[in-house]
């Protein structure tokens, strides 16, 4: 049995439509209401939007019952799904924990309860029947101000037993105007000692250089092997891993046919930039990750032994995933006797050793 990995999941987009719809019936019946039935509520949760931004909107209907009481509900479910239906052994899952708090209070209060919000998921998310190695990535945001997203680093860098990372969401036609802010927090989070990465390149709007040589890992970033395949050399010398999520560019309109994510496969290998295959949005888009890694097979956009590499290198780049090898490798070796004990993963200069060192002089060239 293959174990995976899962580099890119949005607690806000984990929900799957019938989740969400028993939630509405028990507890929220007027939003339950609106649609005639569930099939009317599924068609409208996961029905594909013409840009991004439209598609961001959504999120905001689950981040609004996603409260630090139902989060433990919610978040049960989720590692139910991951575990019995996509065989996960490793899980990252990120939100912005400010989104999480009640809207009435002051930015000051909200900024005050993210800890509790993130305890509250480090514990809903620890459970001992769906044992999956789990960790959180907290997102700033691009709509919230710099003191909000200064304190979402503090956080993770104070929170490092459940935290594992920061990520910058939100939308990426918004960077633009605050980019300098962005790469101060960026900076910051490096001299933290933080893991980065960041949803950079998803968009044609959202390809930003300045902010590449702060990631570690690369959220999309498909838009540098398809329009700036020039950068590709760069990302293959920082060991940076592109998590590419199939179905979402066409839920959001970014790509309109399937097959186009073939240039980005074949580019990315052909330069030796790792891929993590990861879902995004999994509830959102009812499309769990054993279906993503099918899709691809199954339209010809990579072979078997490409998935292998993916498979791989999702888990080679996961920020806490502490184990030389894979999972299976690891459990053959203690179920069968006769095994020879595995080989470690091939760590062909991709690995994050590298990026590192690339990092560290990026960060202090830029102090
Ligand atoms: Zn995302």
């Amino acid at each position: 049995m293959t174990l995976y990995a899962e580099l890119h999941r949005h607690l806000g987009g984990s929900v799957v439509p019938r989740i969400l719809w028993r939630y509405f019936q028990r507890n929220q019946a007027d939003l339950a209401e609106r649609f005639a039935d569930y099939a009317e509520f599924e068609d409208f949760y996961t029905r594909p939007r013409n840009t991004l931004a439209e598609y961001l909107e959504l999120h905001t209907l689950v981040e609004s019952v996603q409260t630090e009481d139902t989060l433990p509900y919610f978040i049960y479910r989720l590692m139910r799904g991951a575990y019995v239906f996509e065989n996960l052994a490793y899980l990252e899952l990120r939100y912005t924990p400010y989104l999480r708090t009640p809207e009435h209070l002051s930015q000051g209060d909200r900024i005050s309860l993210m800890s509790q919000i993130v305890e509250v998921v480090g514990r809903a998310s620890q459970i001992v029947e769906y044992p999956i190695v789990t960790s959180q990535i907290l997102c700033m945001h691009s709509r919230l101000p710099y003191e909000v997203n200064r304190a979402i680093v503090d956080l993770a860098a104070a929170r490092r037993d459940v935290v594992c990372g920061v990520d910058l969401a939100g939308g990426d036609g918004l960077y633009g105007d605050r980019l300098g802010e962005f790469i101060r927090l960026y900076d910051y989070a490096r001299s933290l000692g933080l893991n980065t990465t960041g949803h950079l390149y998803e968009t044609e709007e959202g390809c930003y250089p300045e902010l590449l040589p702060y990631l570690m890992r690369i959220g999309h970033g498909i838009q540098i092997p398809l329009k700036h395949p020039e950068l590709l050399p760069q990302v293959a010398a920082q060991g940076q891993c592109l998590e590419v999520c199939p179905t979402t560019y066409l839920k959001t309109g970014t790509l309109q046919d399937l097959h186009q994510l073939k240039g980005v496969f074949d580019r990315c290998f052909e330069a030796g930039v790792d891929i993590a295959i990861c879902t995004d949005n999994a509830g959102l888009h009812n499309v769990r990750l054993p279906f993503e890694y099918e899709t691809l097979l199954t339209h010809d956009i990579i072979g078997f032994e490409e998935l292998k590499a993916c498979q791989d290198a999702a888990f080679r780049h996961a920020f806490a995933w502490t184990h030389p090898q894979r999972p299976e490798l690891i459990l053959s070796t203690i179920l069968r006797a006769d095994a020879e004990p595995s080989e470690e993963f091939p760590r062909s200069g991709n690995g994050n050793g590298q990026f590192n060192a690339v990092a560290q002089e990026v960060t202090e060239s830029s102090r």
